[in-house]
């Protein structure tokens, strides 16, 4: 049988109510699906700071890299102690430091829109067809957030601010690969995103992404300027399957793509990594944060969480029967009525208002 390790960090706020949840979706996958995932749970963000005065705890960090993936939940509570400075606060002392560890270099948002939650997307229903389903590709480690020279230095009159936009062939060809595997386990198609017009970056990235698509013939590849691709998500949101951009143009249109979907309840995240053998580490988290205001309360959607658990499975340890068993059974939950606040409306008919646990055991028992 299969066995695998799994880092459960549930963090701060919601994150322990929604990764409950996720954890009892994930053991009755197991049982049906034949392997096993030894889960240990451990603290990070300001759970982390209580239990051992770290954000990101050395043992916890050790739990990581001893696993074959990370499942997050979310940390930060922007009440917590002001005096604590910004670099030791668990958002940049966990997830920044989490990502760098891990050299994770491509963030996968897919953003799906059932056709049951009409009601919760801002387009009008013409057009969502029959609903929305984009995996936005992001490159995480290159580009202009961290390219240098990056400064602002004084001259006459004022300052001049500068940020560099680099990319490497193999950093494109390597996310180019994780957008076309995508594209294959879904509906084969992927959009490119660059500013070739324009950009010399763009330029390679074109060059680059056709390059490495010749080695997908099954895959049909497009290229798209960011400026159009941002119109066509809000004109047209079916044409698109994956969609691969480069970080910012990825950082700017995966938050566009993610408010068709009406909740960040409901919207999962991948990170990926390396691969070795017959795992590729990755960090799996929901979309949103700790949501402070509803924490405690059995009011969190814990589908983000849940939908995190099936990208887990798919991408990290390759059980794509058990992953799409996940999805269809969140899908089956919604179908039948159950939703949280954040996704209930009270002009929907045969919809019930569901806390956190209930939604949970919804899911659970429609795998
Ligand atoms: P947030 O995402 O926590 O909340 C924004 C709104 O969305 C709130 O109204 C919240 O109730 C709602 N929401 C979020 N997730 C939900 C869910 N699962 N179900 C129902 N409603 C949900 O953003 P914020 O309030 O700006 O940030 C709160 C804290 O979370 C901050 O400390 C922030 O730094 C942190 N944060 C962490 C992460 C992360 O860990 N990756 C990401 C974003 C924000």
């Amino acid at each position: 049988m299969k066995t695998f390790k799994i880092a459960a960090l549930a963090g701060d706020g919601i994150g322990p109510e929604v990764m409950r949840e996720a954890i009892k979706v994930l053991r009755v996958a197991q049982k049906k699906f034949g392997f096993t995932l030894n889960i240990t749970e451990a603290p990070v963000g300001w759970a982390g700071i209580d239990a051992a005065g770290k954000a990101l705890p050395d043992a916890t960090l050790d739990l990581c890299k001893k696993s074959d993936s990370i499942l997050f939940g979310s940390v930060g509570l922007p009440d917590r102690d002001p005096t604590i400075p910004k670099e030791d606060r668990p958002e940049r002392a966990a997830l920044l430091r989490i990502r760098k560890e891990f050299g994770l270099f491509a963030n996968l948002r897919p953003v799906r829109l059932p056709k049951a939650l009409a009601h919760a997307c801002p387009l009008r229903p013409e057009r969502q067809g029959e609903g929305i389903d984009i995996m936005v590709v992001r490159e995480l480690t290159g580009g202009m957030y961290f390219g240098q020279p990056k400064k602002t230095e004084s001259i006459d009159g004022g300052h001049r601010a500068v940020d560099t936009m680099v990319y490497t062939t193999p950093e494109i060809e390597r996310i180019a690969h994780v957008a076309f595997r995508t594209a294959q386990l879904r509906r084969k198609k992927v959009t490119s995103i660059d500013k070739a017009n324009v950009l010399e970056n763009g330029v390679l990235w074109r060059d680059v992404v056709t390059r490495v698509g010749k080695n997908y013939p099954d895959v049909t590849l497009e290229h798209m300027f960011v400026d159009n691709g941002a119109m066509q998500l809000m004109l047209r949101p079916t044409q698109f399957d994956v969609m691969v951009c480069e970080n910012m143009f990825g950082d700017i249109l995966s938050d566009e793509a993610a408010a068709l979907a009406g909740s960040l309840g409901m919207l999962p995240s991948a990170s990926l990594g390396s691969t070795s053998g017959e795992t590729t580490f990755g960090f799996y988290e929901p979309a949103g944060g700790t949501a402070p205001d509803i924490a405690g309360k059995n009011l969190a959607n814990p589908i983000a969480q849940i939908l995190s658990t099936a990208l887990m499975l798919r991408h990290s340890l390759k059980l794509n029967d058990a992953a799409a068993a996940i999805e269809a059974a969140v899908g089956k939950a919604i179908e039948a009525g159950n939703r949280t606040g954040d996704i209930f409306s009270a002009s929907e008919t045969g919809a019930t208002k569901v806390g956190t646990t209930q939604m949970g055991d919804a899911i659970a028992a429609a795998i």
